[in-house]
């Protein structure tokens, strides 16, 4: 678990999280249907080497590639390929990069064309959980806070949240203690503390928060195949509130 000693520290974090931020601008520019996923993997590949950082994801665990592509009922986890987007789907990006030691970890989903007006919610109802989950990150509050406010949010505008993956702290590993949930009663966990910083997730399913993968071992798919939206941001907790580090 990272909690940030100096003021260097915080500057170190803050370049990996713009850079991750960058990535992911570069890569929505580019986001129209007949892209492939390999090459919106190839632009932010680019854009996070081209800043002298490295795709944090790229070999981790023996993921192939820089960034995860995840389409429709894929929550999170797709790989890059071949795969053409089309009109009307949804596409979650996760990037994550590191530099001078430290990582930052962001995803937002994307509209591809024009899409349906549920799915158009799920994009915007899954920002405002992220919203809602980095509100309640605050001094003297506990983890599970953030987890409270992140499912009461999803489940009073009629969707699930998954419950078998969560966010994460983060900072000289990718993925370090505590988990954070994105449901839970608050009130519990580790006591939020100026210096921590964590990566939160809320992934957003339309159907039942029952997830299944798929053969290739890596891919995350809704159990009951309806739709899927994610949104992360790695965010510090300062001594005046939380400061988003994944943002240009
Ligand atoms: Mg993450």
């Amino acid at each position: 678990m990272i909690t940030l000693k100096s003021e260097r520290e915080l500057k170190l974090m803050r370049e990996a999280g713009r850079i991750v931020a960058l990535a992911l601008e570069e890569v929505a520019k580019a986001i129209v249907p007949g892209v492939t996923t390999a090459e919106l993997d190839a632009i932010a590949e680019k854009t996070i080497v081209s800043c002298g950082a490295r795709p944090s994801f790229k070999g981790y665990n023996g993921f192939p590639a820089s960034i995860c592509t995840s389409i429709n009922h894929e929550v999170v986890h797709g790989i890059p390929g071949l795969k053409q987007l089309r009109d009307g789907d949804i596409i979650s990006i996760d990037v994550g990069a590191e530099i001078n030691g430290y990582h930052g970890d962001a995803a937002r989903t994307f509209p591809v064309g024009n899409v349906s007006p549920l799915a158009q919610r799920l994009i915007t109802v899954t920002e405002e959980a992220l919203a809602q989950g980095i509100a309640a990150f605050k001094s003297g509050g506990r983890l599970t806070d953030i987890s409270y406010a992140i499912q009461s949010y999803v489940e009073a505008a009629g969707f699930s949240v998954v419950r078998d993956l969560v966010g994460h702290g983060i900072g000289r590993k990718l993925h370090e203690a505590p988990q954070v949930p994105n449901y839970g009663n608050p009130g519990r966990g580790v006591r939020l503390t100026p210096g921590l910083v964590l990566a939160i997730e809320p992934m957003v399913n339309v159907g039942t928060y029952a997830i299944d993968f798929m053969p290739d071992q890596w891919t995350v798919v809704t159990a009951d195949g309806s739709l899927s939206a994610h949104a992360e941001h790695t965010v510090a907790l300062l001594e005046d509130g939380p400061l988003i580090l994944t943002q240009v």
